[in-house]
């Protein structure tokens, strides 16, 4: 049989700083590795995902600049999104000023409060202080994502959502509370830039995995040798800020 696996990367001209594409890059030759039929949609208003089938959301990072591009046609379209996603159970990855947009709102230094989609329950708040650097996150079942982090606002969860994990280096959602990300049933939002998905392998094919067994009856990916993709892990974990 062959699977198919339906990519919807969006704001892809607008929200694509610090490589966040490289993730679009690993998910698609993941997926190919596998002999699994991978198509990538660049959408650019969330007009165009009305009446489509799409596995997974990808959306990337952004200055402030462009998030203020984007932020109102999401929220525009946050009624049918949020519909979209409770209803098919897709996954969502927002990396940074896309995880931001995806809270309740996102205040930047100067201006008005950008509107979010309350896809997730969170808000974000520029602070004066940029935290720029190498993290490491301890996930719940003990494994570790490595990123890049260079962001000014803190982002706070509400009662409703966990992080995605601890932060053993570097800030986080905010350089407070410890936590890095947010995870709220098939969405995962996180700070982590680098791109995050060459070098986390296991946290891509967690992704893959979720987004093909909306469809099919699939319980796990066959393996991949991934030694470069662990080395580079390995080493990042290793890394000293
Ligand atoms: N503009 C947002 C901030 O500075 C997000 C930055 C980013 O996406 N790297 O916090």
């Amino acid at each position: 049989m062959t699977y198919k696996f339906n990519i919807a990367h969006l704001y892809a001209p607008y929200l694509n700083i610090y490589g966040d594409i490289g993730n679009i890059i690993a998910l698609k030759q993941r997926c190919q590795w596998r002999g699994i039929e991978v198509s990538v949609e660049s959408i650019s208003s969330c007009q165009e995902i009305i009446g489509r089938d799409f596995d997974l959301f990808f959306i990337g990072g952004g200055q402030d600049k462009q998030q203020e591009v984007i932020a109102y046609d999401l929220a525009k379209y946050a009624k049918e999104f949020k519909s979209y996603v409770d209803d098919t159970n897709c996954v969502v990855l927002a990396i940074c000023g896309g995880y931001q947009l995806l809270g309740h709102y996102y205040k930047p230094h100067t201006g008005d409060k950008l509107p979010g989609i309350s896809l997730i329950d969170a808000y974000t708040v520029a602070s004066n202080t940029r935290m720029i650097g190498n993290v490491v996150v301890k996930l719940p079942d003990g494994s570790t994502l490595v990123g890049f982090e260079n962001h000014s606002g803190k982002t706070h969860l509400g009662s409703q959502i966990e992080p995605i994990g601890k932060v053993l280096l570097g800030c986080g959602n905010n350089g407070e509370d410890g936590g890095e990300g947010a995870h709220y049933k098939n969405i995962f939002g996180t700070y982590l830039h680098g791109s995050l998905l060459p070098k986390n392998p296991n946290f891509a094919d967690k992704l893959i995995l979720l987004g093909l067994q909306r469809k099919y009856n699939i319980k796990e990916l066959n393996p991949l040798v991934d030694d470069f993709e662990n080395l580079a892990h390995n080493l990042a974990v290793n890394f000293k800020r």
